[in-house]
């Protein structure tokens, strides 16, 4: 025909809202080494807690194929996450695969950092692009209450340094806050940050999953966070980068790097939201706060060829009407949501 230009696929593919795909947040196991009692409390996470069977989980090679085809949809960024993703044996090979897939220019990964430290060069050699290691507090004694299971943060510690010896610079520092807790930590972990060359995400504690025990006492909200920092260290705002980025992004008057903000909770930004997430056993979801998911495995692990598997993502995908922190209510309290560590952080 003349006059009508073929668009490619990826730019027509749009949600309910008209948001696009370009996000996918891939939890490889479900699993933890830590009981970070905001995500996986230890008398829920217990001896008796049943994680998915190895034979549950993705393959590598079934992982790459599901970016392989959201690519083809928009995804441009690929994250790993958990549970804690560097549970996962040999997972540069997975970061590899992933980096091959054409379209995808940015692989990230997403770990509370303690085996960090004997994995980073293989992960950078592997095309890993970025890396977000947690840490809640240098507080010794706060740390170990953060983590659940009595950890210190010299690992953690070693493990960033590693990641920045292997060219992972500058890492992203994700603190989430929980007043009572950690919030007295903030201003020590920002000075941290400066001091190395990372950048701290301070992160609103939200109420993922059902088992947490969430309350809105606990949420301290970014912008007195925000104030605290401020008035030690002088703050201005920066321009967001590009569309759906999730951090309110401030920099430092002194030029000593910046620092963002997620305000998940007290300012959402659904509107903006282009990510979906896979967990670790195929199931697809389209929103961190969803009580269900689509199941992928009965495609990947039958003969569903791509193009059935394209027409899957974009069914989904289309449906979406998802904005979860915009209608944050009584009304949705009583939801059973899915697990942060099962769904991917
Ligand atoms: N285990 C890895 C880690 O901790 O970095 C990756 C998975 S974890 C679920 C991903 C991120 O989600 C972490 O930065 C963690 O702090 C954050 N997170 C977990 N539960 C949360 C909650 N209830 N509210 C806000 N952030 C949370
Ligand atoms: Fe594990 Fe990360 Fe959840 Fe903490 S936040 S329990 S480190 S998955
Ligand atoms: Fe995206 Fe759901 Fe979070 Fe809104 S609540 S920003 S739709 S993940």
């Amino acid at each position: 025909m003349v006059g009508v230009v073929k668009q490619p696929a990826a730019d027509r593919l749009s949600d309910t809202l008209g948001r696009p795909l370009r996000d996918l947040r891939i939890s490889v196991t479900d699993r933890c080494n830590f009981r970070c009692p905001y995500c996986m409390p230890a008398e829920v996470f217990g001896r008796d807690f049943r994680f998915l069977e190895r034979s549950q989980l993705l393959t590598f090679e079934e992982v790459a194929r599901v970016v392989r085809v959201a690519a083809g949809l928009g995804v441009r960024k690929v994250r790993l996450t958990g549970g804690e993703p560097l549970l996962r044996r040999n997972l540069e090979r997975l970061v590899a695969m992933i980096a091959e897939v054409e379209g995808v220019d940015d692989v990230a990964l997403t770990t509370n950092g303690v085996l960090l430290a004997g994995k980073a060069k293989a992960l950078r050699g592997a095309g890993l692009s970025r890396v977000t290691v947690s840490l809640d507090s240098l507080d010794d004694a706060t740390f170990r209450t953060m983590n659940g299971v009595d950890f210190s943060p010299a690992p953690v510690l070693e493990g960033i340094a590693a990641a920045q010896r292997a060219g992972l610079s500058p890492i992203k520092l994700n603190t989430v806050v929980k007043r009572g807790v950690n919030e007295d930590s903030v201003i020590e972990l920002a000075r941290y940050a400066r001091r190395n060359g990372c950048v701290l995400r301070v992160i609103e504690y939200m109420d993922v999953g059902a088992s947490n025990g969430w309350r809105l006492d606990d949420v301290v909200p970014a912008a007195e966070v925000m104030s605290r920092i401020d008035a030690q260290m002088p703050l201005e705002p920066l321009d967001p980068q590009y569309r759906g980025e999730v951090a309110r992004r401030y920099r430092y008057r002194d030029g000593g790097g910046e620092v963002g903000f997620i305000a998940s909770v007290t300012q959402p930004f659904c509107g903006d939201c282009t990510r979906a997430r896979l967990a670790a056993d195929g199931v697809l979801h389209t929103c961190l706060f969803a009580t269900a998911g689509h199941d992928l495995r009965p495609l990947l692990r039958g003969d569903g060829s791509d193009a059935e598997l394209e027409q899957a993502l974009r069914g989904i995908w289309s449906a979406r009407g998802d904005r979860y922190s915009e209608l944050r209510s009584a009304a949705t309290a009583g939801l059973r949501k899915v697990e942060m560590s099962y769904i991917g952080g």
